[in-house]
């Protein structure tokens, strides 16, 4: 997801953070989701949300008496779950104050569950705040045509496209435009991994181009179809085989 959107670059270190663990799948993309294939090799059960020893990992002090993350910090956050999620509503208004003290670190987050975003906001959140970025996944035409043009309507400062795992052709042509802050595309990971076509991905490519919206090709997947040839791609190659296609505009 490091390109997921352009905002990165403006800022210094980055960190994770997942204030809340576990999540409930909720479409076709989450079939092999990897939050439930790292806990199942662990023998728990992802379908169990709870908060973390980390949620106030941002406003956590240092012994010094600063911040422990610095200031100018990028959080990736809630990649063990869902931001949106419905049993995260009771924590979420925790969440935002501490993302509104840290006005001078970036978050991001990446949903599946756009069209809860109204009713998931701050009292004080307005046009949205500045150091928040928004990626909404869809990986098929279906919850393109279903999240975009909630996705679009939204208050949100920096919105991005996420299609991983992309899972069959999609036009998103309907709905790109300058709110777009940028279009990633992947395959999915993990044994069960379905096909990702490389042709599904050079169209979206093509949509982008015409659109003027920043393109990123992330990773190939693990079950990767190009000029009509199947490959099996470890983990370990599949971002820098996406890299070797130099597609990115
Ligand atoms: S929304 Fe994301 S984290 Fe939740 S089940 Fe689906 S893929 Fe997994």
């Amino acid at each position: 997801m490091a390109n997921a959107t352009n905002s990165k670059s403006r800022y210094g270190g980055s960190v994770s953070w997942n204030p809340w663990h576990g999540c409930h799948k909720v479409s076709a993309g989450c079939l092999n989701c990897y939050v439930y294939r790292m806990d199942g090799r662990h023998d728990k059960d992802a379908s169990v949300v709870q908060k973390t020893s980390g949620f106030y990992l941002p406003v956590t002090h240092a012994r010094g008496g600063g911040y422990k993350v610095p200031s100018g910090s990028f959080f990736w956050t809630c990649f063990t779950s869902d931001f949106l999620l419905e049993d995260a509503d009771v924590w979420r208004g925790e969440a935002w104050r501490m993302i509104r003290e840290r006005s001078d670190c970036a978050f991001l987050f990446i949903t599946k569950r756009i069209t809860r975003f109204s009713q998931c906001l701050p009292e004080d959140w307005g046009a949205g705040y500045a150091n928040v970025s928004v990626c909404c996944t869809v990986e098929n035409q279906a919850k393109a045509d279903e999240r975009l043009p909630v996705f679009q309507d939204a208050p949100i400062r920096h919105k991005a496209i996420v299609c991983e795992p992309l899972l069959e052709r999609i036009d998103l042509s309907p709905y790109l435009g300058a709110w777009v802050g940028s279009v990633t595309v992947g395959g999915e990971s993990g044994e069960q991994a379905r096909t990702c076509d490389f042709d599904w991905v050079l169209d979206i490519r093509s949509q982008c181009i015409r659109a003027g919206v920043p393109f990123y090709f992330k990773q190939t997947g693990a079950n990767f179809v190009k000029d009509g040839k199947r490959y099996r791609i470890k983990r370990a190659l599949q971002h820098a085989q996406a890299r070797k296609a130099n597609i990115d505009t």
